[in-house]
């Protein structure tokens, strides 16, 4: 696989300052694929400055302008999919259709969606004798995770170019390559010297530096909570904006009066695509007393389905920590359907689809995020005892409700505490916002909402 050996940075790539690499491998047969350079705090702080030089340039370019730079990186997006649905597909495990289809697909219809929107969007508004206008914050430092790996880099940074930030993106450690594809894709599209920079390196080290740079104004990490407090507490201390996106645990709801099979069926595919690594996965199925044994064979039989189709998780790391969460289930007392904790190949991290019934809400399995494919199908009495359920964990994500009547599964959904759900099956908006209640994160991505996230108000009063 092609690997840069150095960092994006004003507009070249630039040896980095230190020497130390890091290996990526292929996680569906343990090899080293490519060798990125680990970034320091030096890398680092030569992108911020890169990206504050070319800030007020950048900021100044008409809407129009900044529009059609992100038209053109949309088209290189689409032009070059294979080679970044093969990178893709190297690093992170993921099967080549799911590839082509999520991981690029979704990227090129974000990067379209803020083609459009940075220049149709009212960046003035009249306020009584007022006229308000939205500035861009300034320079955004982007931290990222694996598991989506260029939707994740896009997600932040095609907003912060729309609005007229610039941008220094550290991706995560796994899954670097596409990321440097993407700088590559920055770079044909035109875009001027300094508006993007990527700095590949270790979270606590490049990551921190990035998060702790006083040239940043805003920090916006994906990841996991854990982390994810450490860099809001960073960003508090210096009074700096921050956006979080974290993990999540939510729930799918059956309503008695759903399809019951279409509900499972679709609820299973959810949790088990990119082998369970999707913050908004539905690792909760709620089914109500009545239909759950049903539930839990219909759950079974779709699982199984998925023995061979799914790719690794994406580390030894991951699988060490689903795996033990599948130990954890079973001592707890959970009945195992299908899978369990063995290794169903000898090379490779792979993880068996897995199914646990008899889950109850305090167990480890039901409150914490596993991120591998593993489902929790637990029971409850009435729509009460549910929504209790539903609501019972520190996260707030995501979450699904399955009902007869629309209105019937709107009504539950008003009262779910999430910060989206599916009714009977929605499909993804790339357009809506995304983004957690309670200690799933703060502020929003995608859409209108993504773009203000990037933008600040200045009023001037007549
Ligand atoms: P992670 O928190 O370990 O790492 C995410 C990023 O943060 C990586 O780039 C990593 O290098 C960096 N990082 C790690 N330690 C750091 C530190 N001390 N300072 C600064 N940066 C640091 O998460 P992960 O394992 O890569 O990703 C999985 C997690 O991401 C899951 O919890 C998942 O739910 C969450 N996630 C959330 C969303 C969302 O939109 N809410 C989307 C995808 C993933």
């Amino acid at each position: 696989m092609k690997a840069h050996d150095g960092m994006y940075i004003d507009g070249a790539w630039r040896a980095p300052v230190g020497r130390d690499t890091i290996d990526v491998v292929n996680p569906a047969d343990e090899q080293v694929i490519g060798r990125v350079p680990a970034g320091t705090a030096a890398d680092v702080d030569a992108a911020v400055r890169a990206a504050r030089a070319a800030l007020p340039a950048w900021a100044a370019t008409a809407p129009a302008e900044r529009a059609a730079r992100l038209a053109a990186l949309r088209d290189v997006l689409a032009a070059r999919k294979d080679e970044i649905a093969e990178t893709v597909t190297a690093e992170l495990g993921s099967p080549p259709q799911f590839a082509q289809n999520v991981h690029v697909g979704v990227p090129i219809a974000v990067a379209g969606s803020y083609a459009e929107l940075a220049a149709t969007y009212s960046y003035e508004e009249k306020v009584g004798n007022s006229v308000v206008h939205l500035e861009p914050v300034g320079v955004v430092g982007a931290i990222t995770p694996w598991n989506y790996p260029l939707h994740q880099i896009v997600a932040k940074a095609a907003p912060a170019l729309a609005a007229g930030c610039t941008i220094v993106v550290k991706p995560a450690e796994d899954t670097p390559l596409v990321a440097q594809l993407f700088a590559e894709a920055v770079h044909q599209a035109g875009l001027p010297a300094g508006v993007f920079n990527l700095v590949t390196g270790l979270g606590p080290v490049a990551g921190q530096a990035l998060a702790e740079h006083p040239g940043v104004d805003l920090v916006s990490f994906t990841g996991s909570t854990a982390v994810g407090r450490l860099i809001g507490a960073t960003a508090g201390a210096a009074i700096k904006k921050v956006a979080l996106e974290l993990g999540g645990k939510s729930a799918n709801v059956i309503l008695p009066s759903a399809d019951l099979a279409r509900a499972v069926n679709v609820g299973v595919a959810n949790v088990m695509s990119n082998s369970g690594q999707t913050c908004s996965a539905w690792t909760r199925m709620l089914v109500h007393a009545e239909r759950y044994d049903e539930a839990v064979g219909l759950a079974a039989a779709a699982a199984a389905k998925y023995g061979d189709r799914i790719g690794p998780v994406v580390s030894a790391k991951q699988r060490a920590r689903v795996r033990g969460y599948i130990e954890k289930g079973v001592a707890e007392g959970a009945r195992l359907v299908t899978g369990g904790p063995d290794a169903p190949r000898e090379q490779g991290y792979f993880v068996a689809p897995t199914v646990f019934a008899d889950v109850t809400p305090e167990m480890t399995i039901a409150q914490e995020e596993i991120f591998g494919p593993v489902l929790s199908i637990l029971r409850y009495t009435d729509e009460e005892d549910a929504l209790r359920i539903a609501n019972g964990t520190v996260y707030g994500l995501a979450g699904a409700v399955w009902a007869g009547d629309e209105a019937e599964a709107v009504a539950f959904a008003r009262r779910m505490e999430t910060g989206q759900v599916d009714i009977n099956g929605g499909r993804f908006n790339p357009l809506a916002p995304f983004g957690g209640y309670k200690q799933s994160g703060v502020g929003r991505e995608l859409g209108t909402h993504g773009l203000s996230e990037y933008l600040h108000t200045k009023s001037l009063q007549f």
